[in-house]
């Protein structure tokens, strides 16, 4: 079966739950870091120049 009956199967693992740093639902169970900040990899905030998101409600530079 493909499709529809398919996605019933999807949320039967819980990969990411909220994070301790930035508050969103991004920290990965299995692998222990965080993917929109990457908390439990390094001790800096994941950013980068390339991206254009709101960090403490300003425009990251
Ligand atoms: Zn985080």
């Amino acid at each position: 079966m493909k499709g529809t009956p398919s996605f019933g199967k999807m949320s039967k693992k819980v990969t990411h739950i909220k994070c301790r740093r930035c508050g969103r639902v991004a920290f990965n169970v299995a692998k222990g870091y965080c993917a929109a900040c990457g908390f439990g990899r390094s001790k800096r905030m994941r950013r980068y120049s390339w991206q254009n998101k709101k960090w403490n409600r300003k425009r990251i530079k």
